[in-house]
């Protein structure tokens, strides 16, 4: 292992062992928020951060949480942790997990993941000896408390992700009861993308003299991700998909579906096309998420089609493509989704398909990012036609219409197929070094 550490994650003052952890990630530079955010919880100053997924922001809480930690050092209470981190996802609860092995491998820390949907029993074990960081679902978490199982008097740490999803899924209550339980002399750290007047007051209730931090307004991540528009008919979109994702380049690619059923048919048409992709949404059991994430991590299925709440906590590294099959109801989940890709250190391309239907949403998109996203027009003459007619938006759509037929005849909307003429240089990123932590030494729950 090199013995390079990086001078602007040492300058915010972090131990050796996390800048040794940091370097070997392939780290360089700390992100906005975590340049920010690291100093202040280093003080030992309560935080309230708005951040998105994508900024970093694990990272800006679990780097000096791991430095406090190994810095004050003490047996776990049994029963409990001295750090517990609380996420409103499985999935996200896993990603920071192991983003918490990752960093904190030199220390010889212990951690574990608790979430539902899975046995209790290795869970209360892990609980039983006691673990330096815990991170958990509320839910959970507050099962194991209720069967007395679960002790969080001696949480030295407290942070929560993405609160404002938490209050989304109804947890706050669960989140109330576990925060009733724990010390007032802790340290909270608060996370949310958002902060509505709602997600403001639970901050205010639980933090002390905050510190306020705040990255990456909406508009920054269309900045950084070379992004592409392609007008089709909805009749084309299924074809078009399946040509796009044949061709080189496309590494994984999370393509976006509106709904749940739509997800459902992109991904059987994919496979009906010789093209391995899940579908992953709500409906889904745990153990066919897990298994479409594996296959999409190790790339035995590399195409995975996603609702937008689906796909929140999917943190996979290397993903070269987002396709929106269908444009979103709310543009700023236009912006998350292209977030997907492009993630700190690495490009990407994000393509979105615009039927003449969404061209309202469209229209919304840019003007939230307030950018005209570069596009391509594979509509069919008819609809061109339309359009230049000056149709602004569609006509009214027979009733459960799904993609007029108006075009049904043969598409001439599908010769020349250029490769997107207007697309923009993508600025080097450096490439991330593929993460070895998997098989690293930071011991996971046990002693
Ligand atoms: P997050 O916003 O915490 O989900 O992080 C987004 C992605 O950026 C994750 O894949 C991290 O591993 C990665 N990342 C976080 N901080 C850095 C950094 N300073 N340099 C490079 N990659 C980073």
């Amino acid at each position: 292992m090199t013995d390079v550490t990086t001078p602007d994650f040492a300058q915010l003052g972090l131990a050796e062992p996390l800048l040794r952890a940091l370097s070997e990630e392939g780290y360089t530079t700390p992100t906005p928020i975590q340049s920010q955010a690291i100093p202040l919880v280093l003080q030992g100053r309560d935080l309230l951060g708005i951040a998105q997924t994508g900024t970093g922001k694990t990272a800006a809480f679990a780097l000096p949480l791991l430095h406090h930690l190994a810095a004050r050092r003490a047996q776990a209470p049994r029963g409990g942790c001295r750090a517990l981190i609380l996420s409103p996802t499985r999935e996200l609860a896993s990603q920071i997990a192991e983003n918490v092995r990752a960093y904190g491998r030199h220390l010889g820390l212990t951690s574990t993941v608790i979430f539902g949907g899975v046995g209790a029993r290795p869970q209360v074990q892990a609980l039983q000896r006691g673990v330096d960081v815990l991170v958990a679902t509320p839910g959970r978490l507050l099962d194991h408390v209720q069967t007395g199982v679960a002790r969080l008097q001696g949480v030295e740490i407290l942070v929560l992700d993405e609160a404002d999803q938490m209050l989304d899924r109804g947890f706050w209550p669960a989140i109330r009861k576990l925060t009733g339980m724990m010390s007032s002399k802790r340290q909270t750290l608060f996370f949310s993308a958002t902060m509505p007047a709602e997600i403001a007051k639970i901050a205010n209730e639980l933090l002390k003299d905050p510190a306020k931090v705040s990255v990456a307004p909406v508009a920054s991540t269309a900045e950084r991700v070379d992004q592409r528009l392609i007008h089709i008919d909805a009749s084309q979109k299924r074809v078009l998909l399946s040509e796009l994702l044949r061709q080189p380049g496309i590494g994984r690619a999370l393509v976006f579906a509106r709904t749940k059923h739509g997800a459902d048919r992109v991904a059987k048409h994919l496979v009906l096309d010789g093209i391995n992709a899940h579908a992953i949404h709500g409906d889904r059991s745990q153990g066919q998420r897990e298994r479409a994430l594996a296959e999409f991590r190790n790339g035995r299925a590399p195409i995975l089609v996603a609702t937008d709440i689906a796909s929140r906590g999917i943190d996979v590294d290397g993903v070269t493509h987002v396709f929106q099959f269908d444009l979103p109801d709310t543009p700023e989940a236009y912006v998350h989704r292209i977030g997907r890709t492009a993630r700190a250190g690495a490009s990407g391309e994000a393509i979105a398909f615009c039927a003449p239907d969404e061209v309202a949403k469209l229209k919304a998109v840019e003007k939230l990012i307030a950018m005209r996203i570069p596009a391509e027009d594979r509509r069919s003459p008819a609809a061109k036609a339309e359009a230049a007619a000056g149709l602004p938006k569609a006509k009214p759509q027979p009733p459960r219409g799904r993609g007029r037929p108006q075009n049904a005849g043969p598409g001439q909307q599908r010769q020349g197929r250029p490769q997107g003429p207007s697309r923009g240089p993508v600025p080097p990123r450096g490439d991330r070094r593929d993460r070895s932590w998997r098989e690293a030494d930071f011991r996971d729950s046990g002693r």
